[in-house]
């Protein structure tokens, strides 16, 4: 098992306090959190998980917790799962400090962030189709970043794009080559691994705004997470590469960086991660079959194989 996770039985009965006592975290003020989930699918006990440690976090330093969710993407966001959100959380009573906020309802800040990055001519439009890009990719071997291979850079020097942007669908990439040339260098704090440098250039040029959906994930939450004057962001290990992504995007808009904590991901009793896909495991289910929220807030383990690196 890859000693990111945690399978479901090291984590009966984690004390979620003992867990969070040990971050210093000196005397920043005003402590805010945030669950983040994308409603493209129902939660699972890895989510629970989640918003269990930021409300406990948040409420250990008399902070607040907030519920965003993140339902950009409009051609997987589902009402039924953002219903299922509010109600799985209520039933755990991980009840969150003030409304839900919803980022399909901040489209406008998002453009704002964009327009200034395009102001600083650090984006360029990609007219490609993920078929374009895999036969790029058979084409012209890339660099492999933690997502899979960097896009190839097939619009990166287009003479034509004005004429084309006119007409087609298109995304905007970061032009990250031109972005790291200019950088000082710039790090995160993830309180469980301690320092870590932001080197974004891992990723290639990413998508900032979308052909099917608006902005991007990276950007509509590096600028909620500013928005919201989040001071930690609490989230899976799954993510933790993206921080490097959002540590250049504060940077570039001059934004703040909160501190994160990239917690280990709960797992199947196989040691695969827990997926959205998968039904059996979603707490709606479980829910429904009479199981008690305390027992999916069992987590007591955890602290014992969460020791720092
Ligand atoms: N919306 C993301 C997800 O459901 C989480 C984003 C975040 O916590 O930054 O995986």
């Amino acid at each position: 098992m890859n000693n990111n996770m945690t399978s479901n039985s090291d984590m009966k009965n984690m004390d979620i306090n003992a867990l969070i006592e040990p971050f210093d975290i000196g005397d920043a003020p005003n402590v805010r959190t945030r669950f983040a989930p994308s409603p493209n699918g129902f939660l699972h006990q890895g989510h629970a998980l989640s918003a269990l440690l930021n409300r406990q976090f948040a409420h250990h330093h008399d902070g607040t917790f907030m519920l965003r969710i993140e339902d950009i993407d409009a051609t997987r966001s589902r009402q039924e799962y953002c219903d299922s959100i509010i109600n799985d959380l209520t039933w755990l009573g991980l009840v969150w400090d003030g409304a839900v906020i919803y980022q399909s309802s901040r489209i406008e800040s998002y453009k704002a962030a964009f327009d200034a990055l395009k102001a600083q001519d650090l984006l360029y439009p990609c007219f490609c189709s993920r078929s374009d890009i895999a036969a790029a990719l058979v084409a012209k071997p890339v660099q492999h970043g933690p997502d899979g291979p960097h896009y190839p850079g097939t619009c990166r020097t287009l003479k034509n794009s004005a004429h084309r942007m006119e007409n087609e669908a298109h995304a905007w990439r970061l032009d990250m080559s031109k972005i790291v040339q200019n950088l000082p260098l710039l790090t995160w704090h993830d309180m469980e691994h301690g320092e870590q440098i932001a080197d974004a250039s891992i990723f290639g040029d990413v998508v900032i705004w979308r052909k099917d959906a608006p902005a991007s994930y990276h950007l509509a939450a590096t600028c909620d997470d500013a928005a919201d004057r989040i001071s930690h962001v609490i989230r899976g290990m799954d993510l933790f590469a993206y921080s490097a992504v959002h540590r250049v995007l504060q940077h570039m808009l001059n934004l703040p960086s909160p501190h994160y904590w990239h917690h280990r991901l709960l797992t199947d009793p196989n040691g695969e991660k827990l997926s959205k896909s998968r039904d059996s495991f979603a707490l709606m289910q479980k829910r429904k079959l009479g199981v008690l929220p305390k027992e999916i807030l069992k987590f007591t383990q955890y602290n014992k194989i969460s020791t720092r690196i």
